[in-house]
């Protein structure tokens, strides 16, 4: 039921059609761009089963041990346990990833919650979507999330421009659905299985539609094309980039070139109300996970920053204290707003326990919002060294190691080497290529900005202060009767849903 790293390793030695750098990866495991990721996430798997984490990162039930990450959460303790679970993760590697799995595998709990809306709308798929559900318990994969499609022109429908821009069914055969268009995928190349659903919600009246499709894509079907951006991985040295060697999480360009998608694999087909329901609450779990990995950034924003500081006396400075304070809100907002998410939590429809949502996609808008002014923080107390310190060769180097041990030797505490790997890691924390990319996948990798806000407006409960304004204001009842509901709930916030277009991944 949980799986080794060996069989991980495996399981993606199936000849898929990888691109990158304009090349065809022959051995994606060996591969320069890809390995690191792939190690960690093999490591990830064996610390499933190692005596020392076991406990920490799987549970047993009937006789048999299931990943932690995987389990469909039904009380708080199962939420802490998810926390503890990725924390010992992210600590044992030493950094920071996000797409390992456990952030995405959340979306299937929104399927197992939608079961009987979906299958009001089309009953011929609720078997698949409990299968799935209990396939990923069972067998442990490595999942991941499809949503955002190139598009093309934005303000035209798919059926103005090449259709393809938007993923859509091309045909029906006796064994499945054939799918053709792209999906843009972070760790798909080397992931099993991708939850695949359209990106939009603004379907206007049609209620059926070719675009309107879910399912569950294996990763090594026929037909798929993985065309990946550069990796970071290998470019430059790792002494002196030590996160992008080591935590590049590659993303894709996912072609179906006509790709089958069998029967049993499919959970919602042509109805636009099937999937404007899974677009609204895709992130009712997984949002957790994400804003997890915003808590573990700002640890690393305030080490770096702190650890600098300290270095050279800084940290006695009020002014100096202030910006580490002002990381420090923010990195306790975010886990004020998990903390609160798990002990507030919300029974769903489907009988399982969402972290309260309204301070979960709360929680999402802070911590993505905010995360390029906590970097400015940490850039600046860091220092102008970060950008302009040589690298490790000139270090090592006879003819300059005496000079750069000299400038770079603080005091007895702080001598070069220690030095120079604390510059190397706030530079590739806050201003390398690989920084600057992990900034933008915190802003969109769930969802762009403008649908962070849309979630909270659906999941904050209006109704509070506006009864509040209408008792301290001494309004009629015309205006608000006792007991009315407000904007981001029932039939408004359904009407908002349907016309707001606001649904990308
Ligand atoms: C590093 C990274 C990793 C990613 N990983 C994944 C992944 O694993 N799976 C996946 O499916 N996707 C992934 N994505 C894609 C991501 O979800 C999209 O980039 C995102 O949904 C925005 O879509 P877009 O890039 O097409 O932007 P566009 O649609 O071009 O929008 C650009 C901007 O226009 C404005 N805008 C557009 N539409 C509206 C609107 N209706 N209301 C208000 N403003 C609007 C917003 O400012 C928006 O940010 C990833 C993206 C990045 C950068």
């Amino acid at each position: 039921m949980i799986r080794t790293g060996q069989e991980y390793l495996e399981s993606i030695d199936d000849g898929r059609e990888v691109y990158i750098n304009g090349e065809r990866v022959r051995d994606l495991a060996h591969h320069p761009m890809f390995k690191p990721l792939i190690d960690i996430r093999a490591r990830i798997y064996d610390m499933q089963h190692d005596g020392a984490t076991r406990d920490l990162l799987s549970y047993r039930e009937n006789d048999a041990w299931y990943a932690i990450a995987n389990r469909p959460p039904r009380t708080q303790q199962d939420w802490w346990a998810k926390r503890r679970a990725t924390d010992t993760v992210l600590e044992a590697i030493g950094g920071v990833v996000t797409r390992i799995g456990d952030e995405t595998v959340g979306e299937m709990w929104s399927l197992f919650d939608g079961q009987d809306v979906l299958n009001e709308v089309d009953p011929r798929f609720s078997t698949n979507i409990r299968r799935h559900i209990d396939g990923v318990l069972a067998r442990d994969p490595f999942h991941v999330s499809a949503n955002t499609d190139p598009k093309g022109d934005r303000s035209k429908p798919p059926q103005q421009q090449d259709p393809d821009m938007l993923l859509h069914v091309v045909r029906e055969t006796d064994s499945g659905i054939v799918v053709r268009g792209a999906k843009y995928e972070t760790a798909a190349p080397y992931a099993n299985q991708a939850f695949t659903k359209p990106t939009i919600g603004n379907w206007g009246d049609a209620a059926l539609s070719d675009y309107a499709v879910g399912f569950i894509c294996d990763l090594g079907s026929p037909r798929l094309k993985f065309i990946c951006r550069s990796g970071f991985a290998g470019r430059a040295g790792a002494a002196d980039y030590p996160l992008a060697n080591r935590f590049d999480e590659v993303d894709s360009l996912v072609i179906f070139d006509d790709v089958l998608i069998p029967w049993e694999n499919v959970l919602f087909y042509r109805h636009t109300r099937a999937a404007n329901y899974i677009r609204s609450t895709l992130h009712r779990y997984s949002a957790f996970a994400f804003v997890q990995r915003n808590l573990k950034l700002a640890d690393m924003l305030i080490g770096a920053a702190l650890f600098n500081a300290r270095q050279t006396g800084l940290d006695k400075q009020q002014a100096v204290q202030e910006k580490l304070a002002q990381l420090a809100v923010y990195r306790e907002g975010i886990n004020a707003h998990l903390t609160a998410a798990i002990t507030l939590a919300e029974r769903s429809p489907g009988g399982l326990l969402m972290p309260n949502q309204s301070l979960l996609y709360s929680g999402r808008v802070l911590a993505c919002s905010r995360l390029h002014e906590m970097m400015h923080i940490a850039r600046e107390l860091c220092g102008g060294q970060i950008c302009i310190t040589p690298d490790k060769a000139s270090f090592d180097a006879p003819e300059t190691r005496p000079w750069l041990d000299k400038y770079y030797t603080v005091n007895e505490g702080w001598v070069a080497e220690d030095r120079r790997r604390l510059l190397a890691l706030a530079r590739d924390l806050l201003n390398s290529d690989y920084a600057g990319h992990r900034l933008t996948f915190q802003l969109f990798a769930q969802s762009p900005p403008f649908a962070h806000l849309n979630a909270v407006y659906r999941a904050f409960d209006w109704e509070g202060p506006l009864q509040f304004v209408r008792a301290a204001a001494g309004l009629s009842e015309r205006v608000l009767p006792p007991g009315a509901r407000a904007p981001g709930d029932g039939a408004v916030a359904q009407w908002y849903v349907e016309h707001s277009g606001a649904f990308h991944q």
